[in-house]
């Protein structure tokens, strides 16, 4: 099935979800209305609250394990949470949100086959550009080509990290035996105390920027410590090739779980935010703008910090209460440029850029898989400090300059063309009404306050979202294995 098909078929998407069976038809999906409430079609064996890919994974595992009651709250109009692709003209489609997958992400790449969804490898043929302090250079393969004194420090920061790192339990970090004094720290703190070349220091900064989406300087050192140990490896996260950025999904990874929520149906509640969940003896009660739902068990699949927004009563215990309260999500935007080729391709270039360019600290080639037009992406944050990443104030609140910025910053990578994209478009994840941010980030001293507070139940209240993966939290992986997990929780206890 082609592109245009999918995104065809994601107009008529709610349409679909309509169509399918389940408890809530007298709910409505989307903005179609169906039939008329009966006092009996509000109440579930499990109301799974969040319709992003944690979520969906969760109802659709507790069906297949024999448990048919499932309803799926969402607050948007749209399913995807984190995943949204973005139409770019002709039914081709860009990622807004997630997008890369890679070996060892063994959930989700089996979702996607489950799904009967392909990958495709992320285009990195011919040279990548590398400019800093003004020297533009050109390389190919994976290692940027920095001096000798900084490839050394690379290595030996590389090294260190990922040997703390291998002494950080992934489902129980705050066991290390170094957890207080790390979780204590930051990143960007250790980094400056550590590096012994501003070039190595700056590299291993941006590639940190970009993943956590947050500023070094903000994210705990035990919670860095527990990514690089339960997500492959520096070199795992940092690659394209071999690494967590190997692969796109074609067609775009909200597919995933527009798929999901074509097979649930009706099961699945569009435009129904989730404002209080009771619990009582014998049950919970779930409200929501559309509906008021009884049931034997819930599953929260979203961030701490959007569950926030939910009344919970009971109040829950204080360590969950202030982990919500205190969580904190990377927040980034993704900018990107659309050409009518991928015209660097002919010219030899990946596509791919590391920068000290005001605007561009990384660039990608996000083209789709017939290389039919030509799409560049950055990432812009909020936030730099050190010798980090900076996006000025003028690039952060004005999107001319922004616009402009991008265009000349390619132009200096990738010549005079790039300056005449025939489309602009952003995504930015501030302001999403429902979603805090982008991925899991956490401030200093959180994970040992609080440690399991994110995952462990709170009386029928079960937790999902990738927040709670244990393997590749942050990532679609996390959000898929949470998923699952959840599930299973829920499915030994009815
Ligand atoms: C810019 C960006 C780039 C990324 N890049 C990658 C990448 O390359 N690879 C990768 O693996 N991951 C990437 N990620 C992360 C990945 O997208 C997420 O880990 C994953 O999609 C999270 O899924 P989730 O189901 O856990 O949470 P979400 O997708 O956040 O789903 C939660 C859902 O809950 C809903 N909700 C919130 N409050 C309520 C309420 N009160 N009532 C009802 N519903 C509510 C939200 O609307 C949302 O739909 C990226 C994310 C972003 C934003």
């Amino acid at each position: 099935m082609s592109n245009t098909e999918h995104r065809r078929q994601g107009v008529s998407r709610r349409g679909a979800l309509a169509a399918g069976g389940g408890i809530a038809a007298s709910l409505t999906v989307g903005r179609i209305p169906v039939a008329e409430a009966t006092p009996d079609s509000a109440s579930a064996d499990v109301v799974v609250i969040g319709a992003g890919i944690s979520g969906l994974t969760a109802a659709r595992r507790l069906i297949q394990s024999g448990v048919s009651s499932v309803l799926v709250l969402e607050a948007n109009d749209r399913v995807g949470g984190r995943t949204l692709d973005l139409e770019v003209g002709n039914g081709v489609v860009t990622e807004g949100g997630g997008e890369w997958v890679g070996p060892g992400q063994d959930r989700v790449l089996g979702l996607i086959d489950e799904l009967g969804l392909s990958t495709f490898n992320t285009y990195v043929d011919g040279k990548s550009v590398y400019l800093r302090n003004g020297n533009r250079q050109t390389f190919t393969g994976m290692t940027p080509p920095l001096g000798p004194d900084a490839l050394a420090d690379f290595v030996q920061l590389q090294t260190r990290l990922e040997q703390m790192a291998s002494t950080v339990p992934a489902e129980a970090p705050w066991t290390a035996p170094d957890a207080l004094t790390w979780d204590g720290m930051t990143l960007g703190g250790w980094l400056d105390s550590n590096s012994l070349s501003a070039e190595a220091e700056w590299l291993f900064t941006l590639g940190f920027t970009i993943i956590f989406a947050e500023d070094p300087h903000e994210t705990s050192f035990l919670r860095a410590l527990h990514a690089i140990g339960s997500s492959g490896g520096i070199g795992h996260m940092f690659n394209t090739t071999g690494g967590s950025q190997e692969s796109r999904i074609a067609g775009g990874p909200q597919l995933i779980s527009l798929r999901m929520a074509e097979q649930l149906g009706k099961r699945v509640v569009l435009g129904s935010p989730v404002t209080e969940i009771g619990q009582q003896n014998e049950g919970v009660i779930v409200k929501s703008a559309r509906a008021e739902v009884r049931c034997r068990r819930v599953i929260v699949a979203m961030a701490p910090a959007d569950a926030e927004r939910i009344r919970f009563t009971p109040e829950l215990p204080v360590r969950r209460a202030a982990l919500q309260r205190k969580w904190r999500n990377g927040t980034e935007s993704k900018l990107f440029a659309v050409y009518e080729k991928p015209f660097w391709r002919e010219e030899g270039f990946s596509g791919q850029a590391f920068t000290d360019l005001p605007i561009t600290p990384y660039v990608a080639d996000n083209s789709p898989p017939d290389g039919s037009v030509g799409i560049l992406v950055t990432f812009m944050g909020t936030a730099g400090s050190g010798d980090g990443l900076k996006w000025s104030d003028a690039l952060l609140d004005d999107p001319a300059a922004r616009r402009t910025a991008f265009l000349d910053d390619l132009t200096k990578l990738f010549g005079p063309k790039a300056a005449q994209p025939v489309r602009y478009l952003e995504k930015s994840w501030l302001n999403e009404r429902w979603i805090e941010g982008c991925v899991s980030t956490r401030a200093p001293g959180t994970l040992t306050r609080y440690t399991d507070a994110a995952r462990a139940p709170v009386g029928r209240i079960h937790w999902a979202g990738t927040e709670t993966g244990i393997l590749y939290e942050g990532y679609m992986e996390g959000a898929v294995s949470a998923g699952e997990r959840a599930a299973e929780e829920v499915r030994e206890l009815l």
